[in-house]
């Protein structure tokens, strides 16, 4: 259980949900992680319980949609593990509902910089440090929103749409340097990011699922870790759907 021993990994907006299910699953199979999140007290919390169970991280508290702090990230895991090998670009907010014409711009813009400018920075920084260490293996949060539309989440189906493609542009400019890029597309995830909805929404996103349930953290985190890991050794590009087969339809 220490397939990522010696590697360093970034996970961002690690403080919660699908991130920190995978900040502490990679830490289990060995890796160095750097626990990116907005918030301190998240990222600290996260960084604990992974010591305590005789892994290694440290926080890195930074705004992803800051390039400077993006930046900064990448910089820990140099100063503190010597470089970086595995980045998850997860941080994301769900933003503003509402049609097109209802949504105010504000909101839109902070969607675009947190969901999307974040990846673009995250990997305008992890790749170097990728080449340095002769390779590496990032991947990208997207969602099934990413892949279909709706009518009410347009800032967010826009910044994730735009996350398949950057990662699919990055997978082709870097395949023969041995960085592999793919994103993960998540169904509706029982996660903190969920908990604001009214309950009868809850209840009619179950619905939309064939599998009949949403789905966790950790099986997201899962198909993180198999995409980060050696086995995945010739998947770049890829769009993985974990879903429940909510795209299937
Ligand atoms: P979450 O709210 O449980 O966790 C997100 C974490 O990111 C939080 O700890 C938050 O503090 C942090 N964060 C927010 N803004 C940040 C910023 N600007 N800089 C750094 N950290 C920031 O959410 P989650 O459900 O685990 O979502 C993680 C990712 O998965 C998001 O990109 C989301 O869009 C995506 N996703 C979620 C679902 C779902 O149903 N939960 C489905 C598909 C995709």
């Amino acid at each position: 259980a220490d397939q990522f021993e010696g590697r360093t990994a970034l996970v961002t907006g690690a403080g919660s949900g699908i991130g920190r299910a995978a900040a502490v699953a990679l830490a289990a199979e060995g890796a160095n992680v750097v626990v990116n999140d907005l918030d301190l007290e998240a990222a600290q919390d996260v960084v604990n319980s992974i010591l305590e169970t005789g892994g290694t991280a440290v926080p890195s508290v930074g705004d992803v949609g800051s390039a400077e702090d993006v930046k900064g990230a990448v910089e820990t895991a140099v100063s503190e593990f010597g470089g970086l090998h595995l980045a998850f670009n997860n941080a994301g907010i769900s933003g503003p509902l509402g049609l097109l014409t209802d949504i105010d711009l504000e909101g839109y813009r902070r969607v675009i910089d947190v969901n999307l400018n974040s990846v673009f920075y995250g990997m305008y920084y992890q790749i170097p440090e990728m080449q340095k260490a002769g390779g590496g293996a990032i991947v990208n949060m997207s969602s099934i929103l990413g892949v279909v539309g709706s009518a009410t989440a347009v800032p967010y189906v826009t910044a994730k749409h735009g996350v398949t493609g950057m990662t699919r542009a990055a997978a082709l400019g870097y395949a023969n340097q041995g960085i592999r890029v793919n994103s993960v597309h998540p169904g509706y995830i029982d996660t903190p990011l969920l908990a604001n909805l009214p309950e009868e929404v809850y209840a009619s996103l179950v619905g939309l699922h064939p599998a009949g349930r949403l789905g966790t953290a950790e099986e997201v985190a899962q198909v993180v870790l198999f995409l980060l890991s050696d086995k995945a050794a010739f998947v770049t590009g890829a769009q993985y759907a974990v879903d429940g087969a909510y795209t299937t339809q």
